[in-house]
């Protein structure tokens, strides 16, 4: 029989009230890694009760959740993180076993970079202030407080770097919280809390519920006692998400799909160019919310470009890991065969290889397809491209803005002007000039459109994972 994970509640491992369990398979090789519980709603209301009586520890609101005070919290998640430090083998290997990502990557980005989440949150707290505002006659001050219970549902790209993207903030700020980790990548949401744990955080303090989106993560949102959201996954998850949420009125930030472009310009610095949208392309084989998965170039450089990609996207297949399962596979072929059906040609890839049982796709480049095709337009999240010429900035632009998608953009150029001007008219929450994906924890990280409501990183997460209330005194 394969090891048995099991939900996280009050400091406890548990499985399902109901005895089900549900396969987590290697996408690397198609084995089961494990088994996790098929958790249903008595199961988050345990979790939500444990969370509860948590926070009601810290005087429901006036302190923290478990009774921490601020310098604690700040305690904790440096403890935190120096305890998952000290373990960066094992969860890396977990991480790279659950998402079939090479170890390396998973070594040297995805696990520091969760650490980093931890300790920035827990220093943001540490130098945060809040307002006073004098008036003639009277004084304003503001208190800022937790929520209460709130819920982290995360997707299976990077699990334990969006995971701690939420928890940092949401327990710097005093909440208690119940997450939902994928069912697809489990393990490393139950190694981080076995370690709040042994580094003594309270019972209840971090919670973690394993099953499916529709049963465990909609009984989660749909809790009374649990007073905010915050989401990362599909569009069409953020609006189910939204739909079940509104009743209560709940706090919501959705962090959501895109379908982002990087422009081109016959002024770029070439070489860098090319290495920069086949990262941007490719990386995490295209899958990354961020991905730069429509390329439009200008007209003149379309041929030497769209070479020079197909010869980096050939040198990278046996570089990358698998696709999360076969069926996102099988999924990922469908929008190349129809895309091919559309009238694309297939300048390299289109093809599954490796292993049969692994569910590898090559990075895979298309030209000649209308930008209105179902492969130009809807999130792919593959390691698949299409590249689109255009005429002037006018046109570069009309394409940028023709998607429902708002995430990210990339403008490639040396006129920074022009760069600018781009960068303020491209429907997107965040822009890259002449690099992508370099991040920064403190700036606003969120989409526009069907790409998200609300934002988060630095402040703006302190800010979702508190209210604000002003105090008035007559002088
Ligand atoms: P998904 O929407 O299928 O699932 C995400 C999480 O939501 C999982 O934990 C899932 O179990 C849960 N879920 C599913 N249905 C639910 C429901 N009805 N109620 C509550 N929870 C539910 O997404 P995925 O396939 O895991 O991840 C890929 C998607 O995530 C892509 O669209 C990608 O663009 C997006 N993503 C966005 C960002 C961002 O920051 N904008 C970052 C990473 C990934």
């Amino acid at each position: 029989m394969s090891q048995q994970l099991l939900n996280w509640i009050n400091g406890e491992a548990k499985p399902a009230a109901s005895q089900q369990w549900m396969e987590n398979i290697n996408p690397a090789n198609g084995k089961v890694l494990s088994e996790i519980p098929r958790s249903q709603a008595d199961d988050v209301d345990l979790a939500v009760a444990a969370a509860q009586a948590c926070y009601e520890i810290g005087g429901g609101g006036q302190g923290g959740a478990g009774g921490l005070t601020e310098p604690q919290r700040t305690e904790l998640l440096v403890a935190v993180a120096g305890a998952v430090e000290a373990r960066l083998e094992e969860f890396a290997l977990a991480e790279s076993l659950d998402t079939g990502k090479p170890l390396g990557a998973a070594t040297k980005m995805d696990i520091p970079r969760a650490v980093d989440n931890l300790r920035f949150f827990a220093h943001l707290l540490a130098g945060q202030k809040t307002d006073a505002v004098a008036m003639a006659d009277g004084i304003n001050y503001v208190l800022r407080r937790p929520l209460g219970v709130v819920a982290l549902i995360t997707p299976w790209n990077f699990p334990l770097h969006l995971l701690t993207w939420k928890l940092g903030p949401a327990i710097a700020m005093g909440n208690s919280v119940v997450a939902k980790p994928s069912e697809m990548t489990p393990s490393t949401a139950i190694l981080l809390a076995e370690v709040f744990t042994q580094v003594g955080a309270p019972p209840g303090l971090f919670n973690v519920i394993h099953g499916l989106g529709g049963e465990a993560g909609d009984a989660l949102v749909r809790h009374s006692q649990v007073k905010a959201v915050s989401f990362t996954g599909g569009t069409q998850t953020g609006k189910t998400i939204a739909a079940t949420a509104a009743p209560a009125l709940k706090k919501l930030s959705l962090e959501l799909g895109g379908k982002n472009p990087s422009l081109v310009f016959e002024d770029c610095d070439f070489e860098a160019t090319v290495a920069g949208t086949a990262r941007a392309a490719f990386f995490n084989s295209g899958q990354v919310c961020l991905c730069g998965s429509r390329i439009l170039v200008e007209s003149q450089l379309h041929d030497k470009f769209t070479s020079a990609l197909v010869e980096q996207a050939r040198a990278m297949k046996t570089k990358l890991g698998p696709l999360i399962s076969q069926s996102h596979r099988s999924k990922v072929k469908q929008y190349v065969d129809q895309a091919l059906q559309d009238g694309a040609k297939l300048e390299c890839g289109g093809e599954i290889f490796g292993p049969d049982e692994g569910a590898f796709f090559a990075p895979t480049v298309l030209t000649g397809l209308s930008h209105d095709c179902a492969s130009a337009q809807e999130e792919i999240f593959g390691p698949v491209v299409s590249i689109h010429p255009f005429d002037d900035e006018q046109h570069a632009l009309s394409l940028a803005n023709d998607t429902a998608y708002g995430l990210s953009a990339t403008i490639w150029t040396q006129d920074l002007g022009r760069a600018h001007r781009l960068a303020e008219s491209i429907e997107s929450g965040m822009v890259w000039i002449n690099t992508w994906s370099k991040r920064d924890l403190r700036v606003p990280f969120g989409g526009m459109k069907q790409s998200g409501v609300g934002r988060e990183g630095g402040r703006y997460s302190m800010e979702f994972f508190s209210q604000d209330r002003n105090i008035c005194l007559q002088l």
